[in-house]
């Protein structure tokens, strides 16, 4: 529709970047555009009030979780609309306080998340958020700490999905992506 493609037309892909053989895909131009921000996070805010809110038991969403870094950039604007409480996973060592951790398989070895421990109440319903889910191993971190916490993930939202590479299917909720790219 007329949003996606306004949205698609804001994103650009970077070949071999951060290194030969990669092609990145950056959001920030559309943060450089003020209605092409806005479009993205309306969009997003009428995903989950038309759609994903009917499936949470409570008729709510309590908790949006935004992934360490791009995910703090569009977490705590959706969160606000909402009503919402915003929750950031970061990488081990950032989070001062009690903290839970899952680890995820990076491209050379294994890195871990944190998530503050009182972050979460046991029965909220929580929707996870990114700007891209490539092999989905991050996202499954999150939604692990999530779990650890007794909160059920009732989504997982990114701006871009690489659904050639299955990531969908390492979740325990359903994956919301705005653009789908090869
Ligand atoms: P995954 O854990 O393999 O699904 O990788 C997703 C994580 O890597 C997310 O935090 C993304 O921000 C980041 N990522 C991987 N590829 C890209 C890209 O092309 N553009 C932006 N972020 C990327």
């Amino acid at each position: 529709t007329m949003d996606v493609d306004f949205i698609k037309s804001h994103l650009k892909a970077h070949p071999d970047f951060p290194k030969k053989g990669i092609v990145f895909l950056d959001i920030f131009p559309l943060l450089r555009s003020p209605v092409a921000f806005e479009t993205l996070i309306t969009h997003f805010v009428y995903r989950l009030t038309s759609h994903t809110i009917a499936a949470s038991p409570s008729k709510k969403i309590d908790v949006i979780v935004g992934l360490d870094a791009r995910g703090f950039l569009l977490g705590p604007l959706i969160a606000l609309r909402l009503g919402a409480a915003f929750v950031p996973v970061r990488k081990r060592g950032k989070l001062p306080g009690r903290c839970v951790s899952a680890s995820y398989e990076k491209e050379y070895g294994t890195d871990i998340f944190e998530m503050q421990a009182d972050a979460i109440q046991p029965g909220q319903t929580v929707v996870v958020v990114d700007d891209l889910i490539a092999t989905g191993g991050s996202a499954k971190a999150a939604g692990e700490l999530i779990a650890q916490q007794g909160g059920k993930t009732l989504e997982y939202l990114f701006v871009i999905e690489l659904p050639f590479l299955k990531g969908a299917a390492k979740l325990n909720a359903p994956v919301y992506s705005i653009v789908q790219a090869d």
